[in-house]
């Protein structure tokens, strides 16, 4: 521990700009240098999660890994977050906005018991029919109702029943980031007090702290003030507690708490 300190206050850099220059790692205190490597997340995927990974959800990886859009996946890692976060949180009535092939789904309709509920919500069906046999194969899909189409309407509608308010458990956020603020205003009426969403890709292929003018790719660059806005928007969002988990590309955890 002291060495590490010499040896970061012997190298410390004057300003933020010889900081990046440097590429040094930042010196908080606690900072415990997480995902120094590469060979530190496959350590992660070698050791715990894949040995753990069950086969439906191996398989649907799989299938998706041949996609040409595999890029949107939820990582195993997170999923295996997610099925565990689930578990912890009791969750029976859930919502999906963002399916895709379906790995965040099916870690979700696995980690729910029996009469629990996911509804799933995505502009695609094709994809999402990519891995329903999988589904459907590990006995979980009748937990799973999905709608085909834009969320904003589904959610407009729910929100307005009141009888809607406050009935869901657990809320996975994952697809178009322009939407995510309106989709947080009215999550935050439908969770339950004490309920989570988790709002996902919240530290956007890490360009929320690249500058302005560095290059990004096209869609990164888009979505990125879509991004930066919603991080700070839920910080200052006096209803919910957050936490920021460098899982995957950053997911934000919100415990409604009134
Ligand atoms: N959670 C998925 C998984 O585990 O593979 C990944 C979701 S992917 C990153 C984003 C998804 O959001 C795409 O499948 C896309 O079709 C969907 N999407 C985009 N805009 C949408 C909208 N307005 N409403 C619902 N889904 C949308
Ligand atoms: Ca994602």
């Amino acid at each position: 521990m002291a060495t590490t300190t010499t040896e970061a206050t012997k190298t410390s850099p004057t300003n933020g700009e010889d900081r990046q220059s440097q590429n040094l790692r930042h010196q908080e205190v606690g900072h415990k240098s997480l995902l120094q490597s590469d060979d530190l997340y496959q350590y992660i995927l070698e050791t715990s999660v894949y040995p753990r990974e069950p086969e439906s959800m191996k398989e649907l990886r799989e299938v998706t890994a041949k996609h040409p859009w595999n890029i949107m996946t939820t990582s195993a890692d997170e999923g295996q977050f997610l099925n565990m976060l689930i578990k912890l949180v009791n969750a029976k009535n859930t919502m999906e906005i963002g399916v895709y092939t379906g790995y965040s789904l099916l870690a979700t309709a696995l980690a729910l018991p029996e009469d629990g509920k996911i509804l799933a919500m995505d502009v695609n069906r094709e994809n999402y029919e990519l891995g329903l046999p999988i589904i459907e194969k590990a006995g979980v899909a009748h937990k799973i109702d999905f709608r085909e189409g834009p969320a904003l309407p589904v959610l407009d509608e729910l929100v307005a029943d009141e009888k809607n308010h406050g009935t869901y458990d657990f809320i996975f956020v994952d697809a178009d980031k322009d939407n995510y603020i309106n989709y947080h205003k009215r999550l935050i009426d439908l969770v339950k007090v004490g309920g989570v969403i988790g709002y996902d890709n919240t530290l956007w292929n890490g360009s929320v702290v690249a500058p302005p003018d560095a290059p990004m790719r096209k869609y990164v660059r888009y979505y990125r003030d879509f991004v930066l806005e919603l991080n700070k928007a839920l910080a200052a969002d006096p209803r919910i507690e957050i936490c920021m988990l460098p899982v995957g590309d950053g997911i934000t955890i919100c415990r409604r708490i009134n």
